[in-house]
């Protein structure tokens, strides 16, 4: 059932063109506008199923959106947001699914015109791949997506974002933005730096013989760097955090190596053998 007239979405790369075809699988809005730099993609978009029109103005395709979802890259999201909210329709919602949370949410929650609400959102899927090309309807079917809360969030613009994102995951879970930047810089960002890092410190012999553990443990440095920097800059001090954290087990592990600690480094590998067992595979 339609919660909306009209969704837009700006920016049609892999997340904002697989939100198009997830909201228009499952009709949640009677509307689906695309808005991208390029008319060309916009063409692609519309063949893919992503969006029912496209528009290169921004200012054109936000006037009468119930939802605008910035799905750009992170350092874009803010200016996007500060340029194209004056053109919505007051009581209109504006979000995003930017990677990082607390300084987008910071910026926008309170300095938006009157009668925009901005409330935060980041489904945790994806992959290293990017663009409309590698967009899927059902990306979003099997993640967790957390909409943020601070105590400035407007109370009815946070419910309809949870209702709109419920039936497109698994989950949403509402969580602080400074919460959320803690905890994916221990389970996304600082796990693509060290994929980033063992690539760049395998040199170019041991590459050519890379086995598949390897290109299992290295697949995401396949990631755009142009979206990667943004998200690690501007989650920097958590990532600082997590990777202070990491240096510490790292070290641990090391001396047990230097000693040949059989049983510490038994420990130390059945300690994360077993916590990994209990993860549930997507
Ligand atoms: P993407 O495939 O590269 O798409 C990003 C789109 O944003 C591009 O297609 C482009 O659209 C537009 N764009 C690029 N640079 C821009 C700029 N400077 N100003 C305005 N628009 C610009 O990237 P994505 O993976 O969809 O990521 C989009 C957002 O989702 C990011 O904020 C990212 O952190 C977040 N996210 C990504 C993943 C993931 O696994 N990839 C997962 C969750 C969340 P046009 O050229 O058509 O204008």
């Amino acid at each position: 059932m339609a919660l909306c007239n009209r969704v837009t979405i700006v920016g049609l790369g892999l997340i904002g063109g697989s939100l198009g075809m997830a909201i228009r699988r499952r009709r949640l809005a009677r509307e689906v506008v695309g808005v991208s730099r390029q008319s060309s993609r916009l063409v692609q978009a519309r063949r893919r199923g992503a969006i029912d029109r496209g528009s290169t103005l921004a200012e054109e395709a936000v006037r009468d959106a119930t939802v605008v979802i910035l799905a750009t890259p992170v350092d874009a999201i803010v200016p996007s947001a500060r340029r194209i909210a004056r053109f919505m329709r007051p009581g209109s919602l504006l979000t995003d699914v930017g990677s990082t949370k607390a300084s987008i949410v910071l910026s926008l929650e309170r300095t938006l015109p009157p009668g925009i609400a901005f409330v935060g959102a980041h489904p945790l899927t994806g992959s290293e791949q990017q663009g409309i090309a590698a967009a899927r309807a059902d990306l979003f079917d099997e993640s967790v997506c957390i909409v943020t809360a601070t105590r400035w969030t407007n109370r009815r613009a946070l419910r309809f974002l949870t209702r709109l994102w419920k039936p497109l995951v698994h989950r949403v879970v509402v969580m602080d933005p400074q919460a959320h930047d803690r905890l994916l810089a221990q389970v996304s960002h600082l796990p693509h730096l060290v994929a980033f890092c063992l690539v760049g410190a395998t040199n170019h012999g041991a590459l050519a013989l890379a086995p598949q553990s390897f290109l299992d443990a290295t697949r995401v440095a396949k990631s755009d760097p142009d979206l990667w920097d943004d998200i690690l800059l501007s989650n920097r001090a958590a990532l600082l955090r997590a990777i202070d954290r990491f240096d510490r087990r790292w070290h641990g592990l090391r001396t047990h190596l230097v000693h040949r600690d059989r049983a510490a480094l038994r420990r130390f590998l059945s300690r994360a053998q077993s916590l990994r067992h209990a993860l549930h595979e997507r």
